[in-house]
């Protein structure tokens, strides 16, 4: 067995949606396809990954770095021991080949494509949905979703915001996360207010400031949010300032979430050692398609829960199949949603409806983009010729 070729292609996810720092009219994301040697039921196994949004496509470092480094592989190098599906340990071993420790960034991004695409196509050969063949007998098949929008639209306004949140009520969510920072403090405290006035308690709403806060506004926002017992004040700071994070939980008595802009183990560590958060109050968000994969956040669950955390207070962003899979596999505590926008890379299965918060997780082999026609539509274009 072997992979025959990997391919990618940049593709562009437009959407005239905005939060506190980052416009997304111009996104787009490499979307991979790794084709093997096997077929299963008459049809030739195909992995797709792509990665997560918000961080564009990666063509350059897959096309003329990673790839390569598989291509030039003996398929015995990258064969499990069982002699009956794919190492994804060794394949992504041989994308860090001759890479400098630290310094993640894009390249974290551009692996985690590949890498998912790996995934996909050894739960196929294994016949099996991702879910089940990472968690087994302990997997949950039914995960927590929550709402996440409340983007910034000078147009639709306080009544928009309203109608957008009823939607998400009308479709089967609980709770649901809005952006704060793009605007004043007052007239972000009326976009919540107006919020929760039809969600009805602050645990089931989230705010997110994508980092944007300096400490002075950081601050003044924790003071004012306090009295509403949010479910999570997200990213207060830059992601990277821990100091800052470990002052905001210092004066905030409710839960910070923060994470997703982290992209490694070592970074995922570094952040539960320095920046203050409190294993049984606050959030993390990693996100498998940005961090190097699915090996990687495997490993960052394991060390979560030897440095004391429960899993449950893991909340993967990305709003995909692949954060849905691993949310199941390892009974995170759920899984952020994006319902409408990020098309057709966001969302979940087409015949699996949110019920009341939860969403079923698909039984396709693979990470079920099978099951999402629109998604796999677009994936499919990579491989025809
Ligand atoms: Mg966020």
């Amino acid at each position: 067995m072997q992979i025959l070729e990997i391919r990618e292609k940049s593709i562009p996810i437009h959407s005239s949606i905005r939060n506190a720092v980052v416009d997304f009219s111009n996104m787009n994301i490499s979307a991979v396809a790794v084709i093997t040697d096997i077929i299963k039921e008459g049809k030739r196994v195909i992995g797709f990954g792509f990665n997560s949004n918000g961080r564009y496509s990666q063509s350059d470092l897959i096309n003329n770095r990673l790839t390569p480094r598989i291509m030039e592989l003996k398929p015995d190098e990258y064969i499990n021991k069982k002699g009956n599906n794919f190492d994804p340990v060794k394949l992504k071993a041989a994308m860090l080949k001759n890479e400098k420790p630290g310094g993640h960034g894009e390249r974290a991004i551009a692996v985690a494509a590949i890498e998912i695409a790996i995934w996909d196509a050894v739960a196929k050969i294994a016949e099996t949905p991702l879910w089940k063949l990472l968690g087994g007998q302990g997997a949950q098949s039914k995960v927590f979703v929550y709402a996440a929008g409340g983007y910034y639209d000078a147009e639709k306004g306080i009544k928009g915001l309203r109608d957008e949140v009823n939607k998400y009520l009308d479709n089967g969510y609980t709770w649901v996360k809005i952006k704060i920072g793009g605007m004043s403090l007052d007239q972000d405290l009326k976009r919540i207010d107006a919020a929760l006035e039809l969600l009805g308690s602050g645990d089931k709403l989230a705010v997110d400031a994508n980092g944007r806060f300096d400490r002075r506004r950081a601050f003044q926002y924790a003071d004012a949010l306090e009295s509403y017992g949010l479910r999570w004040f997200e990213e207060p700071g830059d992601p990277l300032d821990f100091s800052l994070n470990a002052e905001v939980v210092a004066r905030y008595r409710n839960a910070i979430a923060t994470g997703e802009n982290l992209f490694s183990l070592q970074d995922a560590t570094n952040l539960l050692r320095h920046a203050g958060l409190r294993s049984n109050v606050d959030y993390v968000q990693f996100d498998p398609s940005l961090a190097y994969g699915v090996t990687e956040n495997i490993e960052i669950i394991k060390m979560m829960s030897s440095n004391g955390w429960s899993v449950e207070q893991f909340f993967p962003h990305g709003g995909n199949l692949l954060s849905l899979a691993l949310t199941g596999a390892f009974k995170l505590g759920g899984c952020e949603s994006y319902p409408g926008v990020f098309q057709p890379f966001g969302g979940f299965s087409d015949s699996n409806l949110i019920e009341n918060g939860f969403v079923n997780l698909p039984e396709e082999p693979g990470i079920g983009f099978e099951g999402k026609a629109d998604l796999h539509n677009l994936l499919s274009t990579l491989v025809r010729d």
